[in-house]
C-alpha cells in the first residue's frame, strides 16, 4: 500500500472546493451512482516506469469525488491511480463532462462560452507564435496541426500569419464554431490528423497529454505526424504554477507534471527540449535519439513541497460570505484576507510554516521557493 503525504486539503469530505450550481450537484449524483452502479469503471494505473512505490498526497477533485492521486517516489511523476478506465472514459467526457459545465445555460450563454474560448485560443496563439517559435524556430511558414483544437483559435493566428493549418477535436459544438471563423477542422482523434495528408512542421497539444491514458502511444503518433526535425508545442496545467491547489486536482486529468516530468517523458520519446517554463507551456523538436533525464530525490521532495502549500486555510468563498454576513467586522476580516493573499502574503506564511514544520524538507530549497513567490509577484498564476 502507498505511504499517505496528505496535505489537509486534500483529504476526502464529498465536498466540493467551489460551490455548485443545483444542475451541477445533480450531475455530480448520477456520476457517483454510475461509478457504485458499475456503468463507469475504475482501473488500476500503474506508474509507466513500472515501481510501485507510491505516495498518496491527494484523496479527493475539486468537485469533491472521491480520487486518489499518487507520487512516484521512483520517477516523481504525479497521477490517478485508479483512474477512470480507457473503455469509459469516453462514455465520462459524452454523458457527463460538458455537461457538468454548460447544463441548464441557454443559447446564447452558450455563444459567449464559445467566443470567450475563441478569444482565449487566440491569446494563447499568439503566445506560441510570438515567444516560441519566431523566437526559438526557423519557422516563418509551414504546416500546423492542432490536436484538441477546441474552437480553433489557436489556429488562426498561425493561419493569419501564413502557415497552412489544420485541427482535430471531439466537440462539434467548439469545431462548428471555428469552421465558422474559416478553419479546417475535423471530429476526431489524432488518428484523424492522417487524413489531411500532411506531415507537420509543429504539432499543437494543449492541455491533452494530461487526459490521456496511453501518453507514449499518443507521443509515438505525434513524432509520426511530424516532418524530421519538426517542433511539439506542449502547453498543460503545471504544478509548480499553482498557488492555492483548490482547483488542481479533477478526476479527468490522469497525470500532473512539473517541466522537468514532462521533459523526461518527452525525451524518452525522441524530443529534445528546447525551451519552456512552469504554467508549463514548452516546445521541444522532433529528434531521432532518446534523452535520459534522471529525476533527482530533491525534485521530488520539491513537488511535495509544493502539495503542502495550501494547508493555511483559505476562504475561497469569501466574497459569498461577505454577501451573507453583512456585519462590518466580516468584511473587514475577509477583505484583509483576500489583499493577502492576493499579495501572496498567504504564501509567504505558508512557506514559512512549511520551514518550520517541515524538517525532513530542504531548508535552503524552501528558502529559494519562499524568495521565489515573493518576487514573482509581477507575473500572476495564469489559468487555463
Ligand atoms: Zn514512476
Amino acid at each position: 500500500m502507498p505511504k499517505i503525504h496528505l496535505s489537509c486539503q486534500y483529504k476526502y469530505n464529498g465536498k466540493s472546493r467551489t460551490d455548485l450550481t443545483p444542475n451541477q450537484k445533480k450531475i455530480k449524483k448520477k456520476i457517483i451512482s454510475d461509478f457504485k452502479n458499475g456503468v463507469i469503471k475504475w482501473e488500476k494505473n500503474k506508474c509507466r516506469c513500472s515501481a510501485n512505490n507510491d505516495l498518496i498526497v491527494a484523496n479527493k477533485d475539486r468537485l469533491g469525488f472521491k480520487l486518489r492521486i499518487v507520487l512516484c517516489k521512483e520517477c516523481g511523476l504525479v497521477r490517478a491511480d485508479p483512474r477512470i478506465s480507457e473503455k469509459d472514459i469516453g462514455l465520462f467526457y459524452e454523458k457527463y463532462y460538458r455537461k457538468l459545465f454548460t447544463y441548464g445555460i441557454n443559447e446564447k450563454i452558450q455563444e459567449e462560452i464559445l467566443l470567450n474560448n475563441f478569444n482565449g485560443e487566440l491569446k494563447r496563439g499568439r503566445d506560441i507564435l510570438f515567444n516560441f517559435v519566431k523566437k526559438h524556430t526557423p519557422l516563418t511558414n509551414g504546416v500546423v496541426f492542432d490536436f484538441g483544437a477546441g474552437t480553433g483559435g489557436m489556429l488562426k493566428v498561425f493561419k493569419d500569419a501564413g502557415f497552412e493549418t489544420f485541427g482535430v477535436d471531439l466537440n462539434e459544438n467548439y469545431l462548428d464554431y471555428g469552421r465558422k471563423m474559416g478553419l479546417n477542422l475535423k471530429k476526431g482523434s489524432i488518428d484523424e490528423l492522417k487524413s489531411f495528408h500532411k506531415k507537420a512542421d509543429l504539432v499543437i497539444a494543449s492541455h491533452i497529454i494530461e487526459h490521456l491514458h496511453r501518453i507514449d502511444i499518443y507521443l509515438k503518433k505525434i513524432w509520426e505526424c511530424l516532418k524530421d526535425n519538426g517542433y511539439l508545442y506542449v502547453e498543460l496545467p503545471g504544478i509548480f504554477n499553482q498557488r492555492d491547489f483548490s482547483e488542481f486536482f479533477v478526476i479527468e486529468h490522469l497525470y500532473y507534471f512539473t517541466l522537468k516530468n514532462l521533459k523526461k517523458i518527452l525525451g524518452e520519446n525522441r524530443f529534445h527540449f528546447i525551451a519552456g517554463n512552469e504554467i508549463i507551456r514548452a516546445l521541444f523538436q522532433k529528434s531521432s535519439q532518446k534523452y535520459n533525464l534522471k529525476i533527482t530525490k530533491q525534485h521530488i521532495n520539491d513537488i511535495l513541497v509544493f502539495f503542502r502549500i495550501g494547508d493555511i486555510p483559505i476562504p475561497i468563498n469569501g466574497l459569498n460570505l461577505i454577501k451573507n454576513k453583512k456585519k462590518l467586522k466580516n468584511k473587514i476580516i475577509l477583505i484583509t484576507v483576500s489583499i493577502l493573499y492576493k499579495t501572496r502574503f498567504v504564501n509567504i506564511i505558508v512557506q514559512l510554516k512549511n520551514i518550520f514544520l517541515n524538517l525532513q524538507l530542504n531548508k535552503l530549497y524552501v528558502f529559494k521557493l519562499f524568495l521565489k513567490q515573493f518576487f514573482s509577484y509581477a507575473s500572476p498564476r495564469i489559468n487555463e
